[in-house]
C-alpha cells in the first residue's frame, strides 16, 4: 500500500552500505521508522530529503507496519542550520525531544507544527536560541500533557508576588509556600510562561522578555522538562557545551 505523507526527518541511521533508516514525524501516521534504501548513494533521488532535520514529502510503501520510502521530495531544508554547529545541536534536542515525547502511530499535529515552528525560527534566526529553545519545551510539556498548574499559588491561592514552579507536582506557587523542589520564576518569566501556555501555535515566539527573564524561563522550562520525562538528552547537553564556548568567545 502506497501512501503520500509530510514528514519531518528526527533521526538517520546509516544501515548497510548505502540504506538510512529514519524515524519520522509525520501527518497522517504519527512517529514512524521508515527504510530508505540506497539513500546514501550519490545518484539516490531521494538523498536530500531523507536527510536528518529535513522537511519532505514522501510516497512510502507500508507493508505490516513496515515502511521504504519510495520517492522523497524536499519541501523545506532548514538551510540556516547546515554549517552552524551550534543552530544544528539546538535542532538535534529539538529532534530528540520531538522523538521522546510522541507516540508510534499515533498523529500529533499539534506537536509536528511545533517542531517545525521552531526548527524554522531557528534556522531564519527569528529569535535568540534560549528564547527558541524556553518556548519549543514549555509548549512541548503543555502538548505531552504535563502542562504546569499556573494560575494562583497553589498552595495559598493567591498572586505570588515572588512565584516559583514546583517542579515535584508542576504548580505555581510562592517561594515561601509548601516544600519540594522549587525553581525560581519571577513576574516577567511567569507571564512568559502563562503565555506559551495559552498562544495560538503560529504566534508562540511573539513575546519578549529581558535576559534575567529569559534565563529564569530557560532554567525553568528546562528543567520541568527534564524532570517530567525522567532522563537526559545527550543533545541538550551538546548544545550547552558549544553555546558556552562561543558566547565565551564573544566576551573576550
Ligand atoms: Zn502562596
Amino acid at each position: 500500500m502506497f501512501k503520500t505523507l509530510n514528514a519531518l526527518v528526527l533521526r538517520e541511521v546509516r544501515y548497510k552500505e548505502a540504506d538510512r533508516i529514519l524515524t519520522l514525524l509525520t501527518d497522517t501516521e504519527g512517529k514512524i521508522t521508515a527504510k530508505a534504501r540506497g539513500a546514501l548513494r550519490k545518484s539516490s533521488r531521494t538523498a536530500a530529503a531523507t536527510q536528518q532535520l529535513t522537511y519532505a514529502e514522501m510516497t512510502l510503501f507500508g507493508n505490516r507496519g513496515r515502511w521504504t520510502v519510495n520517492e522523497a521530495a524536499v519541501k523545506e531544508p532548514f538551510e540556516g542550520l547546515r554549517g552552524d554547529m551550534e543552530k544544528l545541536a539546538l535542532a538535534a534536542y529539538i529532534a530528540e525531544c520531538a522523538e521522546a515525547l510522541s507516540v508510534e502511530d499515533q498523529p500529533e499535529p499539534e506537536l509536528m507544527q511545533l517542531s517545525l515552528n521552531c526548527l524554522y525560527a531557528l534556522s531564519r534566526e527569528l529569535g535568540a536560541q534560549e528564547k527558541i529553545k524556553a518556548a519549543f519545551e514549555a509548549r512541548l510539556m503543555c502538548l505531552s500533557g504535563y502542562a504546569p498548574e499556573l494560575g494562583a499559588c497553589a498552595v495559598c491561592g493567591r498572586e505570588p508576588a515572588e512565584p516559583v514552579l514546583n517542579l515535584d507536582n508542576g504548580c505555581l506557587c510562592c517561594r515561601s509556600c509548601g516544600a519540594g523542589e522549587k525553581v525560581e520564576l519571577g513576574p516577567e518569566a511567569l507571564a512568559a510562561l502563562r503565555f506559551l501556555k495559552a498562544a495560538p501555535a503560529k504566534k508562540l515566539l511573539s513575546f519578549n522578555l529581558s535576559d534575567d527573564a529569559l534565563l529564569k524561563l530557560g532554567g525553568a522550562s528546562e528543567r520541568y522538562l527534564l524532570r517530567r520525562t525522567e532522563r537526559g538528552f545527550s543533545t541538550l547537553e551538546y548544545w550547552k557545551q558549544i553555546r558556552n564556548y562561543t558566547q565565551m568567545g564573544d566576551r573576550k
